[in-house]
């Protein structure tokens, strides 16, 4: 397959792909599920030529073509994808950090029909569920913070800091931590997955915030990156390419996932209708510092083509290019 490609695409005067043959293996490669090219900003096509021609010559011969395919092409057509279901949780849902009582007035147990569906017909490699999962004296809960020294940011007195203000615990390591209401307590009804949410076999739970000093928005790594949860490491050893989000909250645990999975080099894809999340406001910026990360939004309808590979993003492809981090 790959000297068949090579061999349709290749200018056979110049011996390998020119610039002007290069595009047309993009436009035949990066395409919707039917088949229509994506557009692709001309800068992004002249990086990714300069990229695979590796000794510069302007030309993509036979062996820059199969290191292509190896380490591109063939990603982009047959995707390794896994699914991580963020903190589907009851308190989250109904209980005492229930984020319908927050800003966006939003329900979280929206995302359960969308998930499930995901579940039922996606062929996912592999599904990760997250759970928030507390100690009781831990760091975030607005009851707990008489336990440890703080400053309030906006130069409030101790005694009069509220609940969901922002606040600088002493340390070490001097820590900035939201308040929220007790919630996800290790072993509680409120820190179960909801019932209704289909848990699928051979899965895996991944359980964060579990120390009392510090808090997890990320399924990846603690809120100051001093520990991270063994989710890259299974990830990488599964060869996953493709990462897809979704659950509670859009905004928080959700976008600080997504964020880490672009920044830790993969190719992730947020599903905006199996999300719910806290603020309007925070739901925007999360989106746009996705979209900077090159990773896409999409709607659960779509998932299905991405996963099997028919619908071949030209962020993904070209974010897998040039691994770029958004420091
Ligand atoms: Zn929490």
């Amino acid at each position: 397959m790959i000297k068949q490609s090579f061999d349709n695409f290749s200018d056979t005067n110049a011996k390998g792909l020119t610039r002007k043959s290069f595009d047309n293996l993009l436009s035949a490669l990066l395409v919707n599920e039917d088949n229509k090219p994506y557009h692709i900003p001309i800068q992004w096509k002249t990086h990714l030529f300069n990229l695979f021609d590796t000794n510069g010559d302007d030309i993509i011969d036979n062996q820059e073509f199969q290191q292509m395919w190896n380490n591109w092409i063939h990603t982009i057509l047959e995707p390794t994808s896994a699914l991580i279901v963020v903190d589907v949780q009851n308190d989250f849902i109904s209980g005492s950090l229930a984020i319908n009582k927050c800003e966006a007035g939003q329900q979280g147990e929206e995302v359960i029909p969308v998930i499930n569906q995901l579940l039922d017909t996606i062929p996912f490699n592999k599904v990760f569920y997250s759970q928030d999962w507390h100690p009781s004296d831990h760091i975030s809960f607005y009851e707990n913070r008489t336990l440890r020294k703080f400053s309030s940011i906006e130069g409030k007195c101790p005694s009069n800091v509220n609940l969901y203000d922002t606040v600088v615990f002493e340390g070490p390591p001097q820590t900035r931590q939201k308040l929220w209401p007790n919630h996800c307590i290790q072993q509680t009804w409120g820190s179960l997955l909801h019932s209704q949410l289909k848990i699928v076999d051979n899965s895996v739970f991944i359980y964060k915030g579990t120390q009392s000093h510090i808090d997890s928005y990320s399924v990846f790594w603690d809120n100051q990156r001093l520990s991270q949860t063994n989710l890259d490491q299974q990830l990488q050893g599964l060869g996953v390419s493709d990462v897809y989000v979704c659950g509670i909250a859009t905004d928080i645990c959700v976008g600080y996932t997504a964020v880490d999975s672009c920044q830790l080099g993969y190719r992730t894809v947020l599903i905006d209708d199996g999300c719910r999340g806290v603020s309007d406001t925070a739901i925007n910026q999360t989106k746009q510092q996705l979209d900077r990360n090159l990773a896409v939004c999409v709607h659960s309808n779509q998932v299905y083509h991405l996963v099997t590979g028919s619908d071949r993003r030209p962020e993904l492809a070209y974010k897998m290019a040039i691994k770029q981090l958004d420091h």
